[in-house]
């Protein structure tokens, strides 16, 4: 024994000499354990081996039993000893020897070669030929096989350490290898991912597949900007759909690690359910912006939808909103008559019933004690805003039951609207606040809109609406025809059905005065199938009594309302019946813009229309030029020019291109052409030099009751007769 060797620590010879129970005693009962190596074998001849002590033993019985008691650094075993040979002895040192690497020493023949090749793949960390087996080769060998083990045995502590971690915080670990595709879930990632955890999930996709569709783009392009390099690790939260009944949020991380080209090569990281987290997370937000007493919006939850609305840019369908303003009257004395527990009550209850009141995507908030916010979004005018308002002080002022008590609490409500400009909230809060007050100046228990002209244009609107509702009950409504002239045969072919509203107070009031109002609140549907039956019947009646009109046909302007009703095409069906019309009689007329708007539902109800025998029409043709593209796809029979473009035949001499070449599209596509508005004899012959081959107007004759147009479809037309172009009306005769 050295000094040296002493220095650098235990230093043990294990032969077989006396010595080796002191040994053992001083290795069982040190301290620190000391870096050793365990020297298996009769020949083993050296005594240290670079910065490590050495055991000897010389039989594998010796080996075990030492390894029962001590840990080795590393060992060097012969793999012939007395008491074993071959492989087996690797085996089982390896079964004794934990993590130790073991360095086997073999002969030199072709067999004991292949029996080192057969020990490093059972788990020795190298061979050397028993000859060269001296100090000097074998310390720098043990020392690198130790450094070595070291590091891949740290390495798979490590990792071992954090999947115990993370499985232990119930995290899901996964892993992907980019190279060959292979993807790992641990089985409580399986679960997290509410898969049973015995399932393989062997591919992201199985993950990928149950993120919430609105989730989705936002987890690839995490994911993406990472694996490109964009971001230095990946973290997502997401949604998960599939397998739950309620959505699960989860937290996703991971990193990639890249080869030396900076391609990924493999990528792991963890799945976290941080479903609790995230619903505490929004119950606090939900807090933070609702009333606790009603559980409505609270005033800056309020303040900031209305905010948001109004910076929508009008092209999206934003800016235009009403809000109201709902202030209970004299709330206080139910406080004072009842208590507080009771005004709760009361509050709550009319919370509720202005809930019941509004459109999804409207807000209601409680501003404060006994006030109200209603925010009702994309609506122009006041309209709505009073009806709603009718609507509360109806449904507030119903008597409210608390315990024994039944209390009756009216309202008072102001109304404000976009349309007035506003630019921020306060100003239109302000108003709406204004239009509150005198409400309840003005006697409580009613609304007030604050922009005096709009209130008054809203009214009158509302009470043509309640107006009209009653003139569909009673029917105030006469049909006019106007006929429509076949400028090849001067005869009158056509008529189209025009509705007039015989008011009891403003006389006879036509479309353009009521129409929007009929659309706008519904009532258009009975109005509409009303007109439709009418007409229907005055000309299956002409065509039966009248020989010069057994052709004639009948043209009816048709909501899209009642085009998309359920149930119209039998209703029509019907009708035509009723009225003995045959379907080919009919021509209905949708305005240009309507079916611009409406693309491809509207479509496939006017085909289902077309299949029954029925023409269709496209009405004021030309003010949108887009329409030009639905001519093509078969479905109108005919088109009729706007008045405005009939105007412009005159102009044809001089240039102007859009009516001679909208009558040769139509033409080209089989498409009849009906020029409306035609009011001039320089017109007719304009017209009739394009080759248009129907029109209606003034020239010919305004729409008029039934029997004032029976002597048009009777008597032959005068303004036919002056071959010379003279055009005159038959009515000027
Ligand atoms: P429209 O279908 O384009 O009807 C033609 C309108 O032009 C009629 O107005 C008619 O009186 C008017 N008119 C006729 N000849 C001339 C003329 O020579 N010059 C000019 N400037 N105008 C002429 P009316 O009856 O006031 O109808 C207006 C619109 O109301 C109609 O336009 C149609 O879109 C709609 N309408 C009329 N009746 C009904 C109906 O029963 N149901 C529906 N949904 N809409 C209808
Ligand atoms: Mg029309
Ligand atoms: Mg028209």
């Amino acid at each position: 024994m050295t000094d040296s060797n002493q220095k650098r620590g235990t230093h043990l010879l294990v032969d077989g000499s006396d010595s080796r129970c002191s040994d053992r005693e001083q290795a069982l009962g040190g301290t620190a354990p000391a870096p050793l190596v365990l020297m298996v074998g009769p020949d083993a001849r050296a005594t240290v081996l670079g910065d490590f002590s050495v055991i000897r033993v010389e039989r594998l019985s010796e080996a075990l039993s030492f390894l029962d008691r001590n840990t080795a650094t590393a060992i060097v075993a012969d793999l012939n000893l007395p008491d074993s040979s071959g492989i087996s002895t690797l085996q089982r040192l390896l079964n004794r020897a934990d993590v130790s690497p073991i360095i086997v020493l073999v002969g030199e023949t072709p067999e004991d070669h292949a029996i080192a090749l057969k020990a490093l793949e059972n788990g020795a960390s190298a061979y050397l030929p028993r000859r060269a087996a001296t100090a000097d080769v074998l310390g720098p060998l043990v020392e690198s096989v130790v450094v070595t083990t070291k590091n891949s045995a740290d390495l798979q502590r490590c990792e071992a350490r954090l999947r115990v971690a993370v499985e232990g915080a119930g995290d899901g670990l996964w892993e992907w290898d980019f190279r060959t595709k292979a993807f790992y879930c641990s089985p409580r990632c399986s679960a997290i991912l509410g898969f049973p955890a015995q399932e393989t999930i062997d591919s992201p996709s199985r993950w990928f597949d149950r993120v919430h569709p609105d989730d989705l783009r936002h987890l690839h392009a995490h994911l993406d900007a990472h694996l490109e390099g964009a971001r230095g690790s990946f973290e997502c939260e997401h949604r998960l759909l599939n397998g739950f009944a309620d959505p699960h949020w989860i937290l996703a991380r991971g990193r990639a690690v890249r080869d030396l080209d900076g391609k990924v090569t493999w990528m792991s990281g963890f799945l976290m359910d941080i479903t609790d987290r995230r619903r505490n997370e929004e119950q606090a937000i939900h807090k933070s912006l609702h009333d606790e007493l009603t559980g409505l919006a609270n005033r800056g939850l309020f303040i900031d939808r209305l905010e948001r609305s109004l910076t929508i840019p009008d092209r999206d369908g934003g800016g235009d909103l009403s809000i109201l303003f709902v202030d209970l009257d004299h709330f206080k004395r139910v406080n004072d008559l009842y208590g507080h527990a009771a005004g709760d009550r009361v509050l709550i209850e009319v919370a509720r019933r202005l809930e019941s009141v509004v459109r999804p995507g409207d807000t209601v908030a409680r501003l404060g004690g006994d006030e109200f916010g209603i925010l009702l979004a994309n609506v122009q005018g006041a309209e709505l805003a009073i009806h709603v308002a009718q609507r509360i002080l109806d449904l507030v002022s119903q008597p409210i039951s608390v315990g024994k008590n039944e209390m009756v609490v009216n309202s008072s409500i102001g109304i404000a609207t976009s349309d007035t400009g506003y630019q921020n909230a306060a100003s239109i809060i302000d108003d709406a606040d204004l239009a509150m007050y005198r409400a309840k100046s003005l006697g409580r228990s009613r609304y007030q809109v604050c922009n005096p002209l709009m209130h008054e244009r809203a009214v009158s609107r509302v009470n043509l609406e309640t107006e009209l509702r009653l003139a569909v009950d009673d029917h105030q409504f006469e049909m006019h025809y106007q006929p429509i002239v076949d400028l090849g045969s001067g005869r009158v072919v056509g008529v189209e059905a025009m509705v007039r509203w015989q008011h009891p107070e403003r006389g006879m009031l036509t479309p353009a005065e009521f129409i929007d109002v009929a659309e706008s609140s519904g009532l258009i549907v009975p109005l509409g199938w009303r007109v439709l039956e009418d007409a229907c019947k005055q000309v299956g009646r002409w065509r039966r009594n009248i020989p010069e009109s057994e052709e004639l046909f009948l043209s009816v302007n048709l909501s899209l309302k009642i085009l998309m009703a359920r149930g119209m095409r039998v209703r029509l069906v019907e009708t035509l019946e009723r009225a003995g019309l045959p379907a080919s009689a009919l021509v209905l007329e949708f305005p240009e813009a309507v079916i611009l708007d409406h693309g491809d539902h509207a479509q496939e109800r006017l085909k289902t229309l077309r299949a029954l025998g029925v023409r269709l029409a496209i009405d004021d043709f030309g003010l949108e030029h887009g329409s030009i593209s639905q001519l093509d796809r078969k479905i109108f029979d005919m088109l009729k020019l706007d008045p405005s473009i009939t105007e412009r035949v005159n102009d044809v001499s001089s240039g102007d291109r859009l009516p001679p070449s909208l009558i040769g599209v139509a033409a080209q596509l089989g498409v009849e052409v009906v020029a409306e508005g035609v009011e001039t004899g320089e017109q007719l012959e304009a017209l009739c030099r394009l080759g248009c081959r129907l029109a209606q107007g003034f020239w010919f004759a305004s729409p008029a009751k039934a029997e004032a147009v029976e002597d048009a479809l009777t008597q032959p037309p005068q303004w036919w007769t002056n071959p010379r172009g003279v055009w005159k009306s038959w009515q000027q005769t």
